[in-house]
């Protein structure tokens, strides 16, 4: 039975939203994944509700974009603070709706707190530049400037970091924000709502519409919403990318992917196969820079497989609240059938099926959305196993003769989100590192997910845009440039020129 109803948080309050006539209210169900219970309903955004949020972040605009930097910075640090503060009761929250383990939700807010700390260096990031006397007397310099209202529209898998990847930046630079989360773990958002509010930002500055398509389809078409952050599947992504610059916003996109780890037949097999296993299985393999793809070059496959059956068959698989827990549930039973469905396939197209999760049980959750670790070898690239990003914890190992067949595989995938190579040797790594067409890559570091001063983001099909996400790239999305071009009154610049101003 469904306990509470989690409302929009619109102009510093939470409501359910107030439908316009002809527009129909609607819910979802909020799942505990461990127990496969319904723990609460999410109120879904109309467009009248869209709009409500979308008009309260442009009213709070007008001010927020005059509030001094160091006003703003001073906000920032007080989030950082109760964000730090608040952090295991946040992880639960997490943990509750998503599955991760404790552990994982934690890890996760840290690393979410890390762009908040890089948010206050706002002061810094956003110096324009000043060029004296670029001609007599004329002074030049550029500013940056917010771009007003933008939206950020975000996945299950990460509840509270990727919105932190977001709105920290878009606010410290001025702007205001409207959040649309996942509807499958939404009280994160609300959560930090709570955190912000606390902090002392204004209400409108940041705003929370829960939902799906409809609210999204809304805020691609709002004329006063000026840039979408979007993280998702490929084929959410490339809508929203579409979608929204037609409607003339700004548009990053960042999409699926399926992560190589190469192992070179000369690395410490001993290391690659922990790597591995952490980082294929960790989170039930819901990341986005899961390695879900083992390239064994050589003679590195049947060194691999042994010292991988051993780490798996360790794993601790249950409810993510208990501290023996090491993997969590699936986030929904249509995910975990789905996940499922794919090591059916993977045995019926002639894989070996090395070590099968399908029939895990996990005592006292009978219910939960559970699927063990599972492990095939000899995957061909023309399997849907190797094609699809599948999203749970199934890893593929596939063999190859040498280097040069491991870049060609991962070189010719669609997707280009995270790679990593497992070796010892520097020039190998070094000549990796140059070749590999892939935006985050990983030299014997399995999830090379960037600090938050760098920026995070794919190539190909796992990006849409031009910009990565924060960093310095956040900044420059959240902001445009002015270049003024000044001379103050002089009766000595006196005079009518027709000709076109020039600097000699
Ligand atoms: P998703 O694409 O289903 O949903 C993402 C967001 O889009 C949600 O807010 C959802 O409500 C909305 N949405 C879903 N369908 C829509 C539609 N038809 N029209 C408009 N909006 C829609 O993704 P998910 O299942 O929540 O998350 C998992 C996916 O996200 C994986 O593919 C994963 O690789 C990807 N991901 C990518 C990154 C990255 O940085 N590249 C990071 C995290 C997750």
């Amino acid at each position: 039975m469904a306990t509470k109803t989690i409302g929009h948080w619109i102009d510093g309050k939470v409501h359910a939203g107030v439908p316009r006539a002809g527009e129909e209210l609607r819910h979802g169900d909020v799942f505990n994944p461990a127990t496969g219970e319904v723990q609460a309903q999410v109120a879904f955004a109309t467009a009248g509700v869209v709009d409500e949020a979308v008009e309260s972040a442009a009213r709070a605009a007008q001010t927020w974009r005059a509030v001094s930097i160091a006003k703003r910075t001073k906000i920032l640090f007080a989030f950082r603070q109760l964000v730090d503060k608040h952090q295991h009761e946040l992880a639960r929250v997490l943990t509750l709706e998503h599955g991760k383990v404790t552990g994982d939700a934690l890890a996760e807010v840290n690393r979410g707190l890390e762009v908040i700390e890089f948010a206050c260096g706002i002061a810094d990031l956003t110096k324009g530049e000043y060029s004296e006397n670029v001609s007599t007397e004329v002074d030049s310099y550029s500013i940056r400037q917010p771009l007003g209202v933008v939206a950020g529209i975000t996945p299950f898998n990460f509840p509270a970091m990727v919105p932190m990847w977001m709105y920290p930046i878009a606010i410290a630079c001025g702007n205001t924000f409207v959040l649309k989360p996942s509807e499958r773990d939404p009280s994160c958002a609300n959560f930090c709502a709570q955190l912000l509010a606390d902090a002392g930002l204004p209400p409108g500055v940041f705003n929370v519409v829960h939902g799906d398509k409809v609210a999204v389809d809304r805020l691609l078409e709002h004329p006063k919403v000026a840039a979408i952050s979007f993280v998702g599947s490929t084929p959410i992504a490339r809508y929203i990318y579409e979608t929204g610059t037609r409607h003339g916003k700004r548009v990053q996109a960042l999409g699926g992917a399926k992560n190589h780890m190469i192992v070179l037949p000369d690395a410490d097999m001993e290391l690659a196969a922990d790597a591995a296993v952490s980082a294929g299985y960790g989170s039930a393999g819901e990341r986005c820079m899961a390695i879900s793809v083992l390239v064994a070059v050589g003679s590195a496959a049947d060194k691999l497989v042994p010292l991988m059956k051993e780490r798996i068959a360790k794993l601790k698989v249950g409810d993510g609240l208990e501290a023996s827990s090491e993997m969590g549930p699936l986030i929904t039973k249509v995910h975990r059938d789905k996940v499922a469905g794919y090591v059916d396939r993977g045995v019926a197209e002639g894989a070996d099926l090395v070590v099968d999760g399908r029939a895990l049980s996990v005592a006292g959750r009978p219910n939960g959305f559970f699927l063990g670790p599972t492990l095939f070898d000899r995957v061909q690239p023309n399997m849907a196993i190797y094609q699809d990003e599948i999203f749970g914890p199934v890893l593929s190992m596939t063999r190859v003769g040498t280097y040069n067949e491991a870049i060609a595989l991962v070189n010719g995938n669609p997707y280009a989100n995270g790679v990593a190579l497992f070796t010892n040797d520097g020039g190998a790594a070094r000549k990796f590192q140059h070749e590999i067409e892939v935006g985050m890559v990983g030299i014997n570091v399995p999830i090379p997910v960037p600090m938050a001063y760098y920026s995070f983001g794919g190539w190909k099909a796992s990006l849409f845009g031009d910009l990565h996400i924060h960093g310095r790239d956040g900044v420059h999305f959240y902001t445009r440039t002015k270049a003024v071009t000044s001379r103050w009154p002089d009766p000595r610049h006196r005079g009518v020129n027709l000709g076109f101003p020039q600097n000699r």
